[in-house]
């Protein structure tokens, strides 16, 4: 692979958490500094590495809202060169051709569309339920929310929703100018204000399943309204939720209904999850810890208490800080783990 400039940012795939993080950071980073990067060993720590469709739909995405000049942009890759030029707030479709997630795509485009002058209409097809990813709901009642109290303002919809393996899912954002920048304080949660359960079924045979999942939540947490999510789509599978509400922020916890799993199995894994997150005292998950890094750089910094400072998270502090001057402490001795970002 020849490459295209000589001031390039060179990044291993292969550190730390080793994931398609890597490489979405890298492209969102990228646009927005006009930093061009090479990456190699692209998802090395995954079992399939390279780049997968949602990937690939990640960096087409950016090269189209960048006019980037791009090499290695195709399956299976597991080296890229991406030279971005001048990022074009715009209306744009993209599809991923699989179930891979939406949400992880719109991440990717997000920061570089948020900071131009003008709107964007954004949609995107594939899985919006994903394991091991945001789900949709998780981006419009946690990670929007919180992004907002920063001053970004994000209108998303969850058109239809797209499990594995089928997908055809669509989401739909119109990303508005960040026009003030303010820092994020989510340090002192006081007391749980509300906790409500959701639970959906997408063209599923048995009729029950959502009642179960949330009677058993019922039993385990202390819920105050319990929502029957209503699904549309061609795909097929269940979701669940559990939200939780403080003062100052309000945390999402999701889980998927699995085959050859019960009902009640999938619903008491999740309410084990949000009791271990309550017992922390944190305001902020492992999840939203990750992807709070980044917004929090870009804009006015700011300090939140984290259930757990993950692999995800510290590779991400790592990744930012090969872009930009930005003083990220995640201190982990201190219970709740203490996280702040500071633009230096
Ligand atoms: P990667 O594994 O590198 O592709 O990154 C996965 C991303 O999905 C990270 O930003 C995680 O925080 C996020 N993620 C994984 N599972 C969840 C979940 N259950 N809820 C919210 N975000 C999640």
């Amino acid at each position: 692979m020849n490459s295209l400039i000589d001031s390039i940012i060179t990044i291993d795939g292969a550190q730390g958490e080793g994931g398609g993080q890597i490489l979405r950071t890298a492209l969102s980073l990228s646009m927005i500094t006009g930093k061009a990067f090479t990456l190699t060993n692209i998802r090395a720590g995954r079992k399939k590495p390279g780049l997968m469709r949602q990937h690939l739909v990640c960096v087409q995405s950016a090269q189209q809202i960048s006019n980037a000049k791009v090499e290695g942009a195709m399956l299976g890759s597991q080296e890229l060169i991406f030279q971005p030029q001048q990022v074009q707030a715009g209306e744009y479709h993209f599809q991923i051709g699989s179930a891979g997630s939406t949400t992880l795509v719109l991440q990717t485009i997000l920061p570089a569309l948020l900071l131009q002058n003008e709107s964007s209409q954004i949609s995107i097809q594939g899985g919006t339920h994903n394991p091991l990813a945001p789900s949709a709901d998780f981006i419009s009642m946690c990670f929007l929310p919180t992004l907002q109290k920063i001053g970004v303002e994000v209108d998303f919809q969850l058109e239809k929703v797209g499990f594995m393996p089928i997908g055809a899912g669509q989401i739909r954002a119109s990303i508005h100018p960040w026009l003030d920048r303010k820092a994020l304080n989510l340090c002192e949660r006081g007391d749980v204000q509300r906790i409500e359960s959701f639970a959906g079924c997408l063209n599923l045979d048995k009729t029950d399943i959502n009642q179960r999942e949330l009677d058993t939540l019922s039993k385990k947490l202390n819920i105050d309204h319990a929502h029957q999510m209503h699904m549309h789509g061609v795909s097929q599978g269940n979701a669940l939720a559990v939200l939780v509400k403080f003062a100052a922020h309000q945390q999402l916890f999701t889980a998927l209904g699995t085959m050859n799993r019960s009902a009640e199995r999938v619903a008491n894994g999740l309410a084990s999850e949000v009791r271990q997150y309550l017992g922390t005292g944190a305001m902020v998950d492992e999840y939203l810890a990750d992807q709070l890094l980044l917004p929090l750089a870009l804009g006015a910094g700011g300090s939140f208490t984290a259930s757990h400072i993950s692999e995800h998270t510290r590779t991400q502090a790592q990744m930012i800080q090969r872009f930009m001057d930005c003083d990220i402490q995640l201190l982990e001795a201190e219970k709740p783990c203490h996280i702040t970002v500071n633009r230096t």
